[in-house]
């Protein structure tokens, strides 16, 4: 890990990295971001990793120009009221610390929204976050740079003692103003939503688009990591596949026969070799490996596109095998258990 600082050569510098599929914490006006490549599922995987989060919680994606918008989300997927409310809402509050939940641009990797359909998406106010986006890919998916269950940081310093082995460089831009979580706005539903309280007061936005839903209070403390009724409200709207997913236990599926109307999706190809022995080989497309030689981030990057996939052939059933419980194995499992309820 390298500290840097929030001059313009270092910014570039961190901006480099990235391209090349670094994670590098940086300000904004909120509290630092761990910032990877959106278009990255790798260097996305590896942020999930960092931040050692036993689930995958859909990151922001951070941009810096509104042309870059369309790569992200799809505003025409959006009610007219909607349009409405996103015109006034991103002329008046972007940049700012507004996050809204937008739909998804098919393109952006699944990992990025951790399987929904929507995401979430901000344009940063701060100059160092607004450099280090544009001189390097334009979008970038960040959490706050803290471990899981860990308070946001607010300083560099806070990064570097919490995380940092587990990121390439560190912006120092000093203390963030704000200090607080951006709000997260829903507005891909009827009813335009509060997810989270944070830097924008539901006042604000009032003022602009009329009356907005607040979530159960409770979870108003804004931590992606603590259970709170945010996670229950995603779980209803987490993707799930419309065909049946039944989860084995590692070593189950090795002595199941495949069906001829059955994906599989097995976790590496030592697993799904120790199945192929004992049974007649199925159609290839109807078998998914998420990573080849077993690495969790690589089978974390893999895992939405696979899921998917698979759900887009019309089978009848998916069995699915857990990962071992190790790195990003628990998240990968959480979200298979997920999608098989
Ligand atoms: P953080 O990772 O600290 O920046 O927090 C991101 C927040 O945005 C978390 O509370 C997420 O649950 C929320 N979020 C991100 N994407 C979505 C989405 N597509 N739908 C609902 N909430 C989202
Ligand atoms: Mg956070």
């Amino acid at each position: 890990m390298e500290i840097l600082s929030n001059q313009d050569n270092d910014i570039k510098k961190a901006a480099k990295a990235i391209i090349a599929g670094a994670l590098v914490a940086f300000p904004t006006e909120t509290v630092y971001g761990l910032g990877a490549d959106a278009f990255n599922p790798i260097a996305i995987a590896r942020v999930f990793e960092a931040k050692n989060r036993p689930s995958f919680n859909p990151l922001i994606i951070h941009i810096a120009e509104f042309d870059t918008l369309p790569r992200i989300a799809d505003i025409s997927g959006l009610s007219e009221a909607g349009k409405e409310m996103f015109g006034l809402l991103s002329k008046q509050l972007w940049p700012g610390p507004l996050t809204l939940i937008l739909p998804k641009q098919a393109q952006l990797p699944g990992i990025a929204a951790a399987g929904l359909d929507t995401v979430a998406v901000r344009f940063p106010s701060h100059p160092v976050a607004q450099k280090l986006i544009r001189f390097s890919t334009g979008a970038l998916a960040a959490p706050s740079a803290n471990p899981s269950g860990c308070l946001s940081p607010t300083r560099a310093n806070h990064v570097s003692a919490q995380m940092g082995n587990k990121v390439d460089f560190i912006i120092d831009g000093g203390k963030t103003l704000v200090g607080l979580e951006s709000t997260v706005l829903d507005i891909s539903r009827e009813t335009p939503c509060i997810l989270r309280p944070g830097g924008i007061s539901r006042e604000t936005i009032e003022a602009l688009i009329g009356t907005v839903l607040l979530e159960n209070s409770s979870m108003a403390v804004g931590n992606e990591d603590k259970p709170s009724p945010i996670s229950p409200g995603q779980l209803k709207s987490h993707y799930a596949p419309r065909t049946l997913l039944i989860l084995h236990k590692p070593g189950e599926l090795a002595g199941l026969p495949q069906a001829a109307n059955e994906g599989r999706l097995y976790f590496s190809t030592a697993t799904r070799h120790s199945a192929l022995s004992l049974q007649a080989p199925a159609p290839q497309n109807q078998v998914r490996i998420l990573s080849q030689d077993g690495c969790s981030i690589e089978a974390a990057a893999n895992l939405f596109e696979m899921l998917h996939e698979l759900d887009s052939l019309g089978l009848e059933l998916i069995r699915a095998e857990e990962a071992p419980a190790l790195g990003l194995g628990e998240a990968i499992n959480d979200r298979l258990r997920r999608a098989a309820t």
